[in-house]
C-alpha cells in the first residue's frame, strides 16, 4: 500500500502521519520522489481501510493499494517515478535508469592476471566504456572447470581499477566473501545461477553497494522482480536488472535466448534500471554486435559486454567475448544509437 502526500507537504507532517502509521504497528517507509514524498506501508495491510488512512491527514492525496507481489520494486511503490542508481567511481559518478544515459560495462569472464586485466580496462575505457567487469569468483556448471582466481583477483581487479578509473562490477557467490569484494567492488553482481540464492539476496541487501541482479536462467520476470524484492526489503534501494537470456530449446545456435521484451515488460512493472547482457543471451561474439543494438532499441539503460584481449585463448567465455577492435568498432554504432534513441 502507499500513501501519496500532496506536494509541499511539510516534514513535520510527513512525520507525523508515520508515527501514527507506526502506532498501529506498520513499518511505514519513507520515499522522496522528484515531486512528491510518498510512505510505503509493507506487510499485513490486506484489512486496512484505505479511507481510514486519509482520514488522518488533509496533507494526504491518495492512498493506493500495490496489486503486485512485488512491493517494493513495483513502479506504483515509488508513485511511477524510475528509480536512480549512483555508483560513485574513481573517473567520477556512473548513474543507472530510465532518467540517465546508457551505461556501458565491458570487461572479460574472469580476470585472469594483471596485464590483461589492466589492459582491458584501459581498452574498455578508451572506447568509451563506463565501468569494467571481471569475475574473481566464477559460477561455473562444472567443479573441474577453472572456478577464478578468488581472492587474488580481487586484487588486480583494485589495479585495474586504479590504472584505469573505471569502477568495478564483479560477481560475490557466497555471503561469507561480500565484505572483502565490496572493499574493491562499486558494484556487486549477483549472477544467474544464484538469483534465488536467498540468504545471499538478503546479506547483499543489507549492505550499501549497489547490486547488479542477473535474472536466472529458468526465473519468469516475476520470480526476477521477488528476487530484487529481497534485495529492497532488507534495505538496499540501488539494485540493477540484468536481463542475461534465459534457457530455451536451441542449444545449437545460442547459448541462451535473449528475452528483450523483458525490458520494456520489467520498464512498465518496476522502477528499477534494466541492463542486458548480450554475450551470455548469445553465447556467441558474431552475434554480440546485433544484440547489443536491439537492447538499445528496446530501451535499457546499460550493456554488459564481455571484451577479451585473446577470446581464443580465455580461461572462460571466450567464444562470447569481443576482442578490443571488435568493442572499440561496435561503441560509435552503440553512441550513435543510444543518441538517436534519447539516450
Ligand atoms: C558472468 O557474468 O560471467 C556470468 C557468470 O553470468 P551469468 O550469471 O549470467 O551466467
Ligand atoms: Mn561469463
Amino acid at each position: 500500500m502507499i500513501v501519496v502526500m500532496k506536494s509541499g507537504t511539510a516534514e513535520a507532517e510527513i512525520a507525523r502521519v508515520c508515527a501514527e502509521l507506526e502506532s498501529w504497528g506498520l513499518a511505514p517507509e519513507k520515499i522522496v520522489g522528484q515531486h512528491k514524498v510518498v510512505v510505503g506501508l509493507v506487510g499485513d495491510t490486506a484489512a486496512l481501510e484505505p479511507t481510514r488512512i486519509e482520514e488522518l491527514s488533509e496533507a494526504i492525496e491518495t492512498v493506493l493499494r500495490v496489486e503486485a507481489p512485488f512491493k517494493r520494486a513495483s513502479r506504483a511503490y515509488r508513485n511511477h517515478e524510475f528509480s536512480s542508481v549512483r555508483v560513485p567511481t574513481p573517473n567520477g559518478e556512473v548513474w543507472f535508469g530510465a532518467n540517465h544515459s546508457l551505461v556501458v560495462i565491458a570487461g572479460p569472464c574472469s580476470v585472469e592476471n594483471e596485464t590483461m586485466i589492466v589492459e582491458t580496462a584501459q581498452k574498455a575505457k578508451a572506447a568509451g566504456a563506463q565501468l569494467l567487469r571481471g569475475g574473481a569468483y566464477k559460477p561455473r556448471t562444472s567443479p573441474y572447470a577453472f572456478q577464478g582466481h578468488g581472492e587474488s583477483a580481487l586484487e588486480l581487479l583494485a589495479a585495474a581499477r586504479t590504472a584505469s578509473g573505471l569502477g568495478i562490477v564483479t560477481e560475490v557467490m557466497d555471503t561469507r566473501d561480500i565484505e572483502k569484494i565490496g572493499e574493491v567492488a562499486d558494484v556487486l553482481q549477483v549472477g544467474a545461477r544464484n538469483m534465488q540464492n536467498f540468504s545471499l539476496l538478503k546479506e547483499v541487501g543489507r549492505q550499501p553497494k549497489p547490486v547488479l541482479l542477473k535474472r536466472g536462467m529458468a526465473a519468469t520476470i516475476e520470480d526476477w522482480l521477488m528476487a530484487a524484492e529481497y534485495i529492497l526489503a532488507a534495505g538496499n534501494p540501488n539494485v540493477i536488472l540484468c536481463e542475461r537470456g534465459i534457457r530455451t530449446f536451441d542449444r545449437q545456435y545460442t547459448r541462451n535466448t535473449l528475452d528483450l521484451a523483458a525490458v520494456p515488460v520489467v520498464r512498465k512493472l518496476s522502477h528499477l534500471p534494466i541492463v542486458v547482457d548480450p554475450s551470455h543471451g548469445t553465447g556467441w561474439s558474431e552475434f554480440v554486435p546485433a544484440m547489443t543494438l536491439a537492447a538499445i532499441a528496446a530501451g535499457v539503460d546499460g550493456l554488459m559486454i564481455e571484451v577479451h584481449p585473446n577470446p581464443k585463448k580465455a580461461l572462460s567465455d571466450g567464444p562470447q567475448s569481443l576482442n578490443f577492435e571488435q568493442f572499440a568498432q561496435l561503441m560509435p554504432q552503440v553512441a550513435a544509437l543510444a543518441q538517436s534513441v534519447g539516450k
